[in-house]
Order: C-alpha cells, then sequence, then structure tokens
C-alpha cells in the first residue's frame, strides 16, 4: 500500500531530522563545564564570551522592603512609566501606564528631544496617579518652599540598550539598537540625560538607579518568592535570553582589582552580576551545531554572535523550524505535505503550499507555533493543521505531516530547554549554593510525582531561580525538558534538581527597577 509506505518513510525521516537536534547528558555535562570556565574567565577580565557585568546592586530584597517607587522602562517600541507600593509582606501594587515611542524620536538630531519626551511622560503620569503628592510639591515649590526628600520619587530606569554601566545609577550608551539612531547619546550617561530633564520641568523624582530587565526579574523574585532564602537567578527567555545572578563580591575580580572601580556597598559582600549569556560559547567548542543553525547564524545580522541565544530564544527557535522545513522540501522526493498523487513532483507543483505562504520567508515562522505543536495532542493533531492553515498558507495537511512537523519543532523545544540548563547548572554549581547546607533530603514516599522543588523541602534547601518570557511562560514542559537535562547534569543529579526551584517572576521590570531603586537609595 503506497498510502502506508509513504507514512512510514515520512516518520522515519522526520526523526532523522529531529535526531539532528539531539543534545545528550554527555554533551549537556561538557556545555556546563565551558559555561563555568567562562563565568570565571569574564569575572576576571574584558572582552570574553560571558562578559559577567558587574550591576553595582549588592544585595536581593526579602519580601520586607517597603515604600513608594517609580520605574520606567525604555524597551524597544513603548514607554512605560509605573509606580510601585510595596507593601513590606512580599505583595505590591502597581500603577502602570505605557505610550508608543514616536518613530521620529528614535532617530531625532539630538538625545535631548527623545529625554524630554520622556520626562514629559513621567510628568504626565504624577498629575494622573499622583495628584496630590504632584500638585502639592509644585505649589511649595511655587512659594519658595524647599523640596522635601520624602517627597522625592526614588525612580529605577529599566533601558534596554548596551550601555557600560559605571555605577548603580551611570552608565554610558555603547550604542543604540533596536532602529534608534541619535548619535550625540552615544557616550552618554543617559541616567544623567534623563535626569535633566526631569529637573528642567521640576518634578520630584530621582533617577537612583540604571536597570537590566534581568536583575530587575531577579529583584522582582527575590521580593515575592516564599521563603527566607534569596534568590539566586533571575533568566529570560523571551525573544532574547539572558540571566543575571548573584555572586560572591571577591570573584568579581575585574570589579574590586580596578582603580576606578566606582561607589558601591561592599558590606554584603555580594553583587548581582549580569552575565550575557547570550553570548555564551560564540566560538562552537560546546554548542550543538546543526545545518539549520549554520545557515541560520550566516544569514543573521550578527553572524558569529549571540550564538548561544540563537539556539535558545524565541526570536529564533521558529527560524530553525522552517529552515528545517523548507530545507526537507528542496528534496523533491521527500514525502513531505505531498498528497499521493504528487509526491513525485517538485515543490511547486504541489497545491498544499501557497507561494505567499510565510514558510519561504526569513523569520517565517513564530516561535509560538513551536507551542502550538508541542500542546496538541488532539487526534490528528488539529491544532498544528488548523495553524498550518490558517496562519502559515498551507492547506490540506494530512494528520502523518503535521504529525513529521511536530516531531521536529519538539526536538528544537527540547534542545532549547537542555540549552537554558546549562546555564542553571553552570551557576548553581559554580556559586557553590548545593554546597550549603544541602543536608535535607525529601524522600517521596506518596508514589505521586516528586516535590518540582518546593513545599516540601527545607526553606535553607531551596536554590530559588527567577525566570521570565514568552517561551518559559508558554511553551509547554519547557521546565520538564530543563528539570530532564538537571539530573543528568554531574554535579546536580536527582537531588539537587530537587532543590531547585524555577518561579516566574511577575511585572519583574517594573517591580525589579522599583527594588533596584530602593537598595540604591540606602546607599547614596
Ligand atoms: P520580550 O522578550 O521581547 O520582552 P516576550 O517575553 O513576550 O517579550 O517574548 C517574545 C518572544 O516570544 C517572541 O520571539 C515570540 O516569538 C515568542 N513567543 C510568543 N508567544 C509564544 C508562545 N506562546 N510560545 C513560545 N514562544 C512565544
Amino acid at each position: 500500500n503506497r498510502d502506508t509506505a509513504r507514512s512510514m518513510a515520512l516518520a522515519e525521516q522526520a526523526k532523522r531530522v529531529a535526531d539532528e537536534f539531539n543534545f545528550g547528558p554527555d554533551a549537556v555535562n561538557k556545555a556546563v563545564n565551558e559555561f563555568i570556565r567562562e563565568m570565571d574567565e569574564g569575572l576576571g577580565k574584558e572582552g570574553t564570551e560571558l562578559s559577567q557585568i558587574p550591576t553595582y546592586v549588592t544585595a536581593v530584597p526579602n519580601g520586607t522592603e517597603k515604600g513608594l517607587y517609580m520605574a520606567v522602562d525604555l524597551g524597544g517600541t513603548n514607554f512605560r512609566v509605573c509606580s510601585i507600593q510595596l507593601h513590606g509582606n512580599t505583595t505590591f501594587s502597581l500603577t502602570q501606564s505605557k505610550v508608543a515611542i514616536p518613530k521620529e524620536l528614535m532617530v531625532a538630531k539630538t538625545s535631548k528631544e527623545l529625554f524630554s519626551f520622556l520626562a514629559k511622560q513621567i510628568e504626565n503620569f504624577l498629575k494622573t496617579h499622583h495628584e496630590d503628592h504632584y500638585y502639592g510639591h509644585i505649589r511649595r515649590r511655587d512659594t519658595g518652599g524647599a523640596t522635601k526628600e520624602q517627597e522625592i520619587f526614588n525612580l529605577g530606569f529599566t533601558f534596554s540598550f548596551p550601555v557600560n554601566q559605571i555605577g548603580i545609577n551611570k552608565g554610558l550608551l555603547m550604542r543604540w539598537t533596536k532602529g534608534f539612531d541619535i548619535a550625540d547619546a552615544v557616550g552618554k550617561d543617559v541616567c544623567a540625560l534623563l535626569q535633566t530633564e526631569i529637573d528642567a520641568l521640576g518634578l520630584p523624582v530621582r533617577v537612583a538607579a540604571l536597570v537590566n530587565d534581568t536583575v530587575g526579574t531577579l529583584m522582582a523574585r527575590s521580593y515575592t518568592s516564599p521563603g527566607k532564602t534569596g534568590t539566586l537567578l533571575g533568566a529570560i527567555f523571551g525573544t532574547g535570553t539572558n540571566g543575571a545572578y548573584v555572586e560572591k563580591l571577591d570573584k568579581v575580580t575585574k570589579l574590586t582589582q580596578s582603580k576606578d572601580s566606582g561607589d558601591y556597598d561592599k558590606s554584603t559582600g555580594e553583587m548581582i552580576v549580569n552575565t550575557e549569556w547570550g553570548s555564551f560559547d560564540n566560538s562552537l567548542r560546546t554548542l550543538p551545531n546543526t545545518p539549520y543553525d549554520i545557515e541560520l547564524d550566516e544569514k543573521s545580522v550578527n553572524p558569529g554572535i549571540q550564538m548561544f541565544e540563537k539556539r535558545v530564544s524565541g526570536m529564533f527557535l521558529g527560524e530553525i523550524l522552517r529552515l528545517a522545513i523548507v530545507g526537507l522540501l528542496k528534496d523533491p522526493t521527500f514525502p513531505l505535505f505531498r498528497d499521493e498523487n504528487s509526491a513525485q513532483n517538485d515543490i511547486h507543483s504541489t497545491t498544499q503550499i501557497h507561494d505567499s505562504s510565510p514558510i519561504w520567508k526569513q523569520w517565517g515562522i513564530d516561535t509560538s507555533f513551536l507551542s502550538i505543536c508541542a500542546g496538541d495532542n488532539s487526534p490528528g493533531y488539529r491544532m498544528v493543521r488548523q495553524t498550518l492553515d490558517k496562519d502559515y498558507g498551507i492547506t490540506a495537511v494530512s494528520a502523518e505531516d503535521a504529525e513529521a512537523v511536530r516531531a521536529i519543532a519538539a526536538a528544537i523545544g527540547r534542545r532549547a530547554a537542555r540549552l537554558a540548563a546549562v546555564a542553571i547548572a553552570g551557576i548553581v554549581i559554580n556559586t557553590g549554593r548545593l554546597d550549603a547546607p544541602g543536608t535535607a533530603t525529601t524522600e517521596n514516599k506518596s508514589g505521586i510525582d516528586p516535590p518540582r522543588g518546593d513545599a516540601d523541602l527545607a526553606e535553607d534547601d531551596v536554590i530559588d531561580v527567577g525566570v521570565d518570557g514568552s517561551l518559559v511562560e508558554f511553551y509547554p514542559s519547557f521546565e520538564d525538558h530543563i528539570r530532564e537535562a538537571l539530573r543528568e547534569i554531574e554535579g546536580i543529579g536527582e537531588k539537587g534538581e530537587k532543590r531547585i526551584r524555577i518561579g516566574i517572576a511577575k511585572d519583574g521590570s517594573g517591580v525589579g527597577a522599583a527594588l533596584i531603586a530602593l537598595v540604591a537609595g540606602r546607599v547614596s
């Protein structure tokens, strides 16, 4: 029977492609060792694969922090302003507003145009949401009264562009990305640029901290996370991927042994380090490298850079799948997306894929499609077929076709999660968190699933990891795949894996920035 033969050939070939994405226990362990090596190297000098940037934040919160703070976030397209009331019992309330950044300001002649716009949004926010505060301040100012210290909002500034941070509220813009281009801002302290415009409007706001989003995630998680043990690591798996963790200050030698290292609180003996792990192993000593990874990198705007990110994050996983599928379709004998009558024809003669299908264009498949594949357990994979039809112009897909696509997508998602486990494990192992105290072992007498790093554990034994980003939030079983790999890693194992608690840090950017503004206020 031709149909059965075709189905079997398809399943077999799909498995062959899926297997190209295998990243087995040995490879994982090798990568962990390399991650640890690069961590240590980056703490000692500049220009390494893991940048290991000192953030000048020297403590994580424990949930008892209190007060009213502001946070602003200049990402790619929007500017967000919020105020956060920390209640001091691990909870908070958040008020937020968001405006699109006018395109012409992204390429303005002077940075003043952009930053005065930002300050204006802060003023509008205060007038709308903190009337009493704002008008009280203005009245006193206009009658010659001095601003009271307790009236000043400390503000955390999340600025998602590459900066060379030289103090908790000081960072020099290295270059613009994401379509921004304002020449005179490059090399300037972005906190000072914002503060100048805030002052010009006479607002009671102090730019207290410059915030990286991973550090915000770590801080937010540490505030809201149950239990007394502070969070070790904050990680993002969204458009990109990155992580920040708590390091012993005396290991951050490139800071502590530098003459002009800026001011920071040395009393905690710790500092949060922004790893910039998207560039882990750019030289491909240990990262897996399929023909699809190679093609993706060659056609990217930054070949050879962010090699870890290109295998892990939302911006890229859909494209890896697309390249794998298109590669298969180029082989006219390959049975995918061909009904039995057209099986011998070349791809353009099949009626199933529309010429305008995004599958033929770079970035044509969104990573959310991988989540749909992983989550569809319906008979005949209805959701996968519907999505291929509706979003990707591939009609009349058979259940076997859907199954084949699913197998390849699942392999790409699983590999991404196992790579994520490499970074998490590297940090858990290298910080020595498993050594201390690590006494208790929970026995699973119930016969049901073992605890996923949680309530049954003595609080001292928990190693807390805060995560954020659509991939980790929405890809089904991303965490399960991470955990499976963690158990395979020497130095973590079954026992260690149970002690690692992974939780989403909700509203991380606003709350995290507020918390950094708070600790910054304590220092200055
Ligand atoms: P950002 O990282 O830009 O702040 P997100 O965390 O929402 O924003 O990440 C956006 C990325 O996540 C995009 O690359 C997108 O393709 C991917 N994404 C969006 N939805 C999903 C989903 N359901 N499953 C997996 N990835 C997703």
